[in-house]
């Protein structure tokens, strides 16, 4: 009988890798959200995971006012009129001019002030001549013009933030302005991590031949830094079962996510898989991406684990398509798309077929048209490139190569909706 073959780091054959796609989504949906909530100042809450929907207990504009400097009138009252008003009052933000138009009069009005009951129109200071009191005004004026309506921002019970949205600057506008002073958020989860490998140092002590200083662990405390999340580094430890075991039984009892590089793949010195087997539930995964071929997923007690792979490119990537998809199920985040553009090669591109392929790139957009250039070597142990690049160039599996002049599909960095 033939064996069936797993999808696990000891396939020598990519026709059993993982697609990138489903193991996304096999994530995903393996994650179960967190429902720990607190309760934080508005201005403590930004960044933070809303918790509950918020609802307006207010209408935004709570009373009619003017949307320009200028002049308020009634329509109705000006039938027979010449173009001429009677300047009776003004009207200032924070100090109004409570009574109603009369027969061709008007009132001075700032931006944001109150506007009289009957007023239907404002007429815009620069549109007007004034002569004592008198206002000449012009032709044409229609009715509501400048005048900002009752609950025409936000309404009364409406929903104004999701369940799931991050607070963002305009969020925190929009919660002022109803008179919010707390919201509940998401409880920051723990996420530890820590770098595997006999050649790692830190960057504190002098390098000896053969050793390399680890940067995994500061690529990674940037990578989660303005997540809402508690960051705990965990330091390097050696290849070397028992000690790897030691330090995941350790970051299992205080984390809620455990993240790893390096000692995932097949090399002898790859002491990651036997030590996890020991310790929970972990599958190997070799996904059908460059750069980061090997992924280790599983739970460890309560905690999520994720061990990346060693090159720090690989790193970065398998956790922005992996580990950043579950933690943001994990806390909650509605879930955000990546926005791919369209864009003209300036280089031929080739790959190996069977495999996603993210090119690191630099785009650039002008009036006419979008245009990617690869941004340095592409070897998953190239940081610099990586540095170089706005974004990435996405390479789809079946393809083979790619023409200078092609149209390629591009995911600029930073940009999420
Ligand atoms: P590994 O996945 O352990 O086989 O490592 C793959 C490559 O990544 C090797 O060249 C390692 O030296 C390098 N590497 C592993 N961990 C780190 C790290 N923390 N910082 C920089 N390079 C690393
Ligand atoms: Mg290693």
């Amino acid at each position: 009988m033939k064996k069936k073959l797993q999808n696990n780091c000891m396939n020598e054959f990519d026709p059993n890798a993982l697609d990138e796609l489903d193991a996304i989504k096999h994530i995903v949906s393996s994650v179960k959200s967190t429902i720990r909530k607190e309760m934080i100042s508005t201005r403590g809450s930004l960044g933070r995971i809303v918790a509950n929907d918020i609802s307006s207990s207010l209408d935004i504009p709570n009373f009619r006012n003017s949307a320009m400097d200028g002049y308020a009138i009634n329509l109705r009252l000006l039938k027979l009129n010449k173009y001429i008003l009677t300047l009776k009052g003004v009207s200032l933000a924070g100090k109004p001019y409570i009574k109603r138009l009369e027969k061709n009069e008007t009132i001075k009005v700032m931006t944001g002030s109150v506007i009289p009951d009957n007023s239907d129109a404002i007429i815009m200071k620069e549109m007007v001549d004034i002569i004592d009191d008198k206002i000449y005004f012009p032709k044409n004026i229609e009715k509501n013009q400048n005048i900002r309506q009752i609950g025409e921002d936000i309404k009364k019970k409406d929903i104004v933030i999701k369940k799931g949205e991050i607070i963002n600057h305009t969020h925190l506008g929009i919660l002022s302005s109803l008179g919010i002073s707390k919201i509940s958020v998401i409880i920051k989860p723990i996420i530890s991590f820590f770098s595997t490998g006999d050649e790692l140092i830190s960057i504190d002590k002098k390098l000896k031949k053969g050793m390399i200083y680890d940067s995994n662990r500061y690529i990674l405390y940037g990578l989660l830094k303005n997540l809402p999340v508690i960051i705990k580094d965990m330091g390097v430890v050696k290849d070397n079962e028992k000690a790897l075991i030691k330090k995941l039984d350790q970051c299992s009892k205080l984390s809620d996510v455990i993240i790893t590089t390096g000692g995932v793949s097949v090399g002898d010195a790859d002491y990651i898989k036997s030590a996890l087997k020991k310790l929970g539930k972990i599958s190997f995964w070799k996904i059908a991406i460059k750069p980061g071929r090997p992924l280790a997923y599983g739970k460890i007690n309560k905690s999520y684990f994720f061990g990346l792979p060693g090159n720090p490119v690989s790193a970065v990537v398998t956790f922005q398509l992996f580990v950043l998809a579950a933690i943001e199920k994990y806390i909650g985040i509605n879930e955000r798309k990546y926005i791919c553009i369209k864009a003209i090669t300036k280089n031929n591109l080739s790959k190996k077929k069977g495999r996603v392929e993210y090119k690191r790139g630099h785009l650039v957009q002008d009036s006419k048209n979008n245009t990617v250039s690869i941004s340095g070597l592409q070897g998953s142990n190239i940081m610099t490139s990586l540095s170089k690049a706005n974004c990435y160039i996405r390479l789809e599996a079946n393809i083979s190569e790619v023409k200078k002049g092609d149209e390629v599909n591009v995911i600029p960095f930073n940009i999420k909706i």
